[in-house]
C-alpha cells in the first residue's frame, strides 16, 4: 500500500541529446512525498452543474461521479522519448521508479505506439488519484490538485503534431470548463509553481501554441 510506504523525494536528472539512444528515457518527474491516498478528495457537491459540458468528448473523459475531485490547474509534459504509450510509460514508471503506475493522467499519443493526437485515460484520472508528474514538496500540490498531461516527443528535439494539439486543446477546454480552470492556471511543468529544475515540456514547449488556440 502506498500509505505504508516511505516515499523518499527522488529526483531523477535525465540529461539527453536528439540520439536514437535517449528513446526510452523517461521524462523528468519525481514522485509526490504526500501520500496520495491520505488526501481527503475534494468531492464536488453539486453534479447537476457540471452536466452541460459533458458533452461532445469521449466518455472515459468524465471521471465517476462518486470520486470526482475538484481539479484547480493544469500541467502539461512531455515524454521526452520520441516514441511511447499509457502502457508503454505505466510500465516504465512501475519498473524503473517503482511507482503504483503511469505518473500522467492524460497521455496524448505521437502516432508511433498509439494514435497521432490520441487520448488516453490512465488510472489516475479514472480513480480521480493524485498524480506523480511534477514532484518536490511534501504535500506537493500539482500532483494533487492539478490534471496531468503528457504529450508523447520529446520536444527538445521536435515540436508536438498539429493532432497532438487539437487534442490537447480539445482536452484542456473540457477540463477548463467542467472545473473552472483559468487559463493562467494552465502551466508547462518547469514553470508551475514549486516544480524542481527541469526541461519539460521542452524547449520547443507547446503551452504557448495552446494558450493561443484557446484565445488568450
Ligand atoms: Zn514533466
Amino acid at each position: 500500500m502506498l500509505s505504508k510506504v516511505s516515499f523518499l523525494c527522488g529526483f531523477l536528472l535525465v540529461f539527453g541529446g536528439c540520439g536514437s539512444n535517449n528513446t526510452r528515457m523517461p521524462e523528468v518527474v519525481d514522485y509526490p512525498t504526500c501520500e496520495p491516498e491520505s488526501v481527503p478528495p475534494k468531492v464536488i457537491e453539486s453534479q447537476s452543474k457540471l452536466t452541460s459540458v459533458q458533452s461532445n468528448v469521449p466518455g472515459d473523459w468524465l471521471p465517476p461521479s462518486r470520486v470526482e475531485k475538484k481539479w484547480t490547474a493544469i500541467v502539461i509534459h512531455h515524454s521526452a522519448t520520441e516514441s511511447g504509450n499509457a502502457a508503454i510509460f505505466d510500465r516504465m514508471h512501475r519498473e524503473e521508479n517503482h511507482w503504483d503506475g503511469v505518473g500522467y493522467d492524460f497521455v496524448i499519443g505521437n502516432g508511433t505506439d498509439s494514435g497521432n493526437g490520441q487520448v488516453e485515460v490512465t488510472f489516475r484520472w479514472r480513480e480521480q488519484v493524485a498524480g506523480a508528474h511534477c514532484g518536490g514538496t511534501p504535500g506537493n500540490w500539482a500532483n494533487i490538485d492539478a490534471v496531468g498531461i503528457c504529450l508523447v516527443g520529446n520536444f527538445n528535439c521536435t515540436a508536438a503534431t498539429a493532432k497532438q494539439m487539437q487534442s490537447l486543446s480539445k482536452l484542456v477546454r473540457f477540463l477548463q470548463k467542467r472545473y473552472g480552470i483559468s487559463t493562467s492556471r494552465i502551466y508547462g511543468h518547469s514553470s508551475t509553481p514549486g516544480a524542481r529544475v527541469t526541461d519539460c515540456p521542452g524547449r520547443n514547449s507547446p503551452v504557448a501554441g495552446l494558450k493561443q488556440m484557446l484565445g488568450s
